[in-house]
C-alpha cells in the first residue's frame, strides 16, 4: 500500500454537515426530492468537509459522510427492501414500552431523530453503497481516501426486526449473509476505484459487551436478540472474516467506540476493549480504529503481550469535547501506544466522527478543524522524534 510513513493522519469518518444540507435532507426524506438532487447539493457540502481536513493537514481523508444520514442508516438510500423507522416506530414492536422510554432518556438517546434501517423486504442494491462518494472524492482531492462503511454484523443487528423482517429473511443469520455479499461486492469496487482505506463501523461491539440487561437499545439495535454476548461476538467476528476474506489491495479496519450520539458522556458506555481483544486478534482485517482519547475506552495497557494485531488506529481527540486537546497531550498518549505498536503501525485519528447524526452532531466545524489541527501537529512533533 503506498504512501505509508509513521503515525499516519486519518479521521473516522464523519463531519457536521451544513444548515442547508441538512434542510436539503429533509426534503429528501420527505420524498419532495430525488436522491440524486439531493446528492448534488452535498457535493458542495463535502467539498467543505474535504477542505477542512485537507486544510488541518489530515493526510488520509472522508468525505464528512456528508451524503448520508447516519453512517449505517443510509443504506435505506442505496438498498431496496429497507426501510427506515424512527426509535418511536420501533417502539411499537416493543413489549415493555414503558422501560423503553424510560431508557431511552436515561441514554439521552434523540428518539424521533435517530432512524434505524429495517428489512422489510428481499434487499437489492438500488444504488452503490459508497461507490458514488468515492467517485467524487477522486474528482476532487489527490489526498488518500477513507471510505467508512457500516459493518455486517451493526447492519444485520439493526435490521433484522422480529416480526417485520421475517417474511424476506427467517432469522438473522439469513439476513447476514446478504450483507455480507453485498459489502464484499462494494469493498471490491471502492478498492479497485481506488480507496485506500475502507473502514467497517462496528460500534456496537462494545454494547455487547457492557450494554448488560439495560441498554439492549444502543442505537436501536438489537431489540430482540437477548442472546450470549460470547455468541454475538463470535458471530461479529465471522461477519467481518466472511466480508474482507481474499480481498487484497486496499487496507481495511475495524472501527469500535462506545456510541457517539450525545454529549452527556455518562449516558455513553464505559469499559476497556479487554474483553473485544480475543475476537479483534481473530479479524482478517488490517486496523482497529479505536477511540482512546475518552477515559470510558480504559487503557492502553489492555495491549500488553497481545500479537496478532496489525495496525492501530489511535483516537487522540474526543469529538464531543469544546476543548481541543493539546498538542502535547496527544503526544503523550500516543507514545503510550509506542510501547505496544511500532510508530508506522500506528495511525492517529478522532475517537469518531464529528457529526455521527446529521441531526445531532457532537461538535461545530471550527472546533472539529482545530481539533484535527492538534493532532497533525502532533505527528509532525513525534515524526521528528521517531524518523519517517
Ligand atoms: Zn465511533
Amino acid at each position: 500500500m503506498a504512501g505509508e510513513g509513521v503515525f499516519t493522519t486519518t479521521v473516522v469518518g464523519s463531519w457536521p454537515r451544513p444548515s442547508w444540507l441538512i434542510a436539503e435532507l429533509r426534503r429528501k426524506n420527505r420524498g419532495e426530492i430525488t436522491y440524486e438532487q439531493f446528492s448534488e447539493v452535498a457535493d458542495e457540502a463535502v467539498l467543505l468537509a474535504v477542505k477542512y481536513q485537507e486544510d488541518a493537514g489530515v493526510e488520509v481523508l472522508s468525505d464528512g459522510e456528508q451524503r448520508r444520514d447516519n453512517f449505517y442508516s443510509f443504506v435505506a438510500d442505496k438498498l431496496e427492501g429497507i426501510k427506515l423507522m424512527t426509535v418511536a416506530e420501533v417502539m411499537d414492536f416493543v413489549k415493555d414500552k414503558q422501560r423503553y422510554e424510560e431508557l431511552l432518556r436515561r441514554l439521552d438517546v434523540p428518539a424521533f431523530a435517530i432512524k434505524s434501517p429495517v428489512a422489510v423486504a428481499t434487499i437489492r442494491k438500488k444504488r452503490p453503497i459508497a461507490l458514488d462518494e468515492l467517485k467524487f472524492l477522486k474528482k476532487h482531492t489527490k489526498s488518500r481516501i477513507k471510505i467508512p462503511l457500516p459493518g455486517p454484523y451493526m447492519l444485520t443487528r439493526a435490521s433484522w426486526i422480529d416480526p417485520v423482517s421475517r417474511e424476506a429473511y427467517w432469522d438473522r443469520e439469513d439476513l447476514a449473509k446478504e450483507y455480507v455479499k453485498l459489502l464484499r461486492e462494494e469493498i471490491k469496487a471502492l478498492a479497485e476505484a481506488g480507496a485506500d482505506f475502507i473502514q467497517l463501523d462496528e460500534p456496537t461491539l462494545t454494547e455487547v459487551v457492557y450494554g448488560g440487561e439495560s441498554s439492549q437499545t444502543f442505537m436501536c439495535a438489537a431489540l430482540f436478540s437477548k442472546t450470549d454476548p460470547t455468541e454475538e461476538l463470535k458471530f461479529a467476528t465471522e461477519l467481518v472474516n466472511k466480508v474482507v476474506q481474499g480481498i487484497s489491495g486496499v487496507r481495511i479496519g475495524v472501527h469500535v467506540c462506545r456510541g457517539n450520539w450525545s454529549r452527556a458522556e455518562g449516558s455513553l458506555l464505559s469499559g476497556d476493549y479487554k474483553p473485544l481483544i480475543p475476537y479483534f486478534q481473530e479479524m482478517k482485517i488490517d486496523q482497529l480504529v479505536l477511540e482512546f482519547a475518552t477515559q470510558r475506552a480504559g487503557e492502553l495497557k489492555v495491549f500488553e503481550g497481545v500479537s496478532g494485531i496489525k495496525e492501530l488506529g489511535l483516537g487522540v481527540v474526543n469529538p464531543r469535547t469544546d476543548e481541543v486537546e493539546p498538542v502535547e497531550q496527544i503526544i503523550a498518549k500516543t507514545k503510550e501506544a509506542v510501547k505496544y505498536f511500532d510508530p508506522d503501525k500506528i495511525y492517529l485519528n478522532p475517537d469518531c466522527g464529528f457529526g455521527t447524526f446529521a441531526e445531532s452532531p457532537v461538535n461545530k466545524p471550527k472546533i472539529a478543524y482545530e481539533k484535527l489541527v492538534s493532532m497533525v501537529r502532533a505527528a509532525e512533533q513525534l515524526r521528528k522524534e521517531y524518523g519517517g
